[in-house]
């Protein structure tokens, strides 16, 4: 059965068409940049890596792109060869605890998720809709990043506010990248044999991280919405909810219009003055730039503020995996993020971190914790479910 995964973040979209149950993936790319002026796209198929640039105004312009892309590409002749299109959500509300096939109420469902990610399941439904109008046949998928989560404990995910909006509005940490972190989950398991203890670092333009023991989400640092936890591309994370109506005050500012800084003006791009995109604001830090050098340290420092709450909560992390976009890719950001674990003896390989496309261990053979570095697979999670929901 060919699945076709599709994950659209809030500046990215990305997709893998898969063969199910050999878990095989058979193309897959990226568009990246969505709504900025040098956006692109890369499609991978047989070994080759091609690159274009192209102004991808919305989420709407890549879907498009990439169904047109997929008859280029030969890769399907007809559009009836897709069995199956498996959708990240970010967030599935009150009612979702897993994957779920997608029909009028789900679509319905999903509008009333959208204030509580505000940045992600808008895109998600661009994304679904725009899908559903060319393959009005194919089974639709939706899988939420908040159901590998629903694990933690009471004590976990109650907040310390009246006990009657965690009963009436089921106001409550949820934590997000769920997919990603139970595929981190699987990898270790797979790599060292057993259910380690991990603090899996999902770092991308989103972060959380998530503390798993035996293969469950214990912990995690977003929150009711994807805005708590480290600081992120443009999310400010963990903030102090008593400066909203100061700043209001001060500002004149909106309720709403507070929230859509805090959501889309804060974090690196706030604090850098140049972009929400980490390869910009490393660039600056190479350059010297303070602002620049100020924000990857407020970032590592975050970071490194979970990995110990966690490594405390776990009573001894085994591992620490990092993933996304900057866990990937940024040997700067892994690097200061372990020097300042290095007085409990966790040390990294420099030479294996600053290897390009590094998969795989990263520390040294004394380290008191492992590090690891593995490329995330939310695609073939979706595929998965979307396989199993479909066949049942
Ligand atoms: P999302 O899916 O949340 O949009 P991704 O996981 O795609 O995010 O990660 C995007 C982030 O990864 C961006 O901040 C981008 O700059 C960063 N990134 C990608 N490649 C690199 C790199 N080579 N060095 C540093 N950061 C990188």
């Amino acid at each position: 059965m060919k699945i076709l995964s599709v994950n659209a973040g809030s500046s990215s979209l990305k997709f893998t068409l898969l063969e199910l149950p050999e878990e095989k993936a058979i193309i897959s790319g990226a568009f990246e940049k969505i709504g900025l002026d040098d956006s692109f796209y890369t499609i991978k198929y047989q070994g080759k890596k091609d690159k274009k640039e192209v102004k991808l105004e919305s989420h709407t312009t890549a879907v498009k792109l990439l169904l047109d892309e997929l008859i280029n590409y030969k890769v399907i002749k007809s559009y009836d060869e897709i069995d199956g299109v498996g959708h990240r959500i970010v967030h599935g509300g009150v009612n979702y605890t897993k994957s779920v096939i997608v029909d009028d109420d789900v679509l319905k469902e999903l509008e009333k998720t959208i204030p509580f990610a505000p940045l992600h399941n808008p895109a998600h439904l661009v994304g679904i809709r725009s899908f559903m109008e060319v393959l009005p046949n194919t089974p639709m998928v939706v899988v939420f990043d908040t159901a590998f989560h629903q694990t933690m404990k009471e004590d976990e995910y109650l907040y310390a506010l009246p006990y009657e909006w965690y009963l009436n509005y089921a106001v409550r940490r949820y934590g997000f990248h769920g997919t990603s972190h139970r595929y981190i989950a699987m990898k270790m398991k797979e790599i060292t044999g057993e259910d380690k203890k991990i603090i899996s670092c999902h770092i991308g333009n989103g972060a959380s991280l998530c503390a798993i023991k035996d293969g469950k989400s214990m912990a995690t640092s977003m929150g009711f919405t994807p805005l708590a936890g480290v600081i992120m591309g443009s999310r400010c994370g963990d903030i102090d909810a008593g400066l909203i109506p100061y700043v209001m005050s001060q500002t004149k500012k909106s309720f709403e219009e507070v929230m859509d800084d805090l959501n889309k003006k804060s974090g690196m791009l706030a604090i850098s003055g140049v972009s929400s995109d980490m390869r910009d604001v490393e660039e600056g830090y190479n350059n010297n730039d303070k602002r620049c050098v100020t924000a990857i340290n407020m970032y590592v420092n975050r970071i490194v503020d979970y990995i110990s709450m966690y490594n405390t909560k776990l009573e001894g992390a085994d591992a620490i995996v990092f993933t996304a976009g900057v866990g990937e890719n940024s040997d700067v950001v892994r690097k200061l993020v372990i020097e300042k674990l290095s007085f409990m003896g966790v040390k990294l390989d420099e030479e294996k971190n600053s290897t390009r496309g590094i998969d795989g261990e990263i520390s040294t053979k004394d380290s008191s914790i492992k590090v690891y570095v593995i490329p995330t697979d939310e695609e073939l999670m979706i595929a998965k479910d979307t396989y199993e929901l479909i066949n049942k």
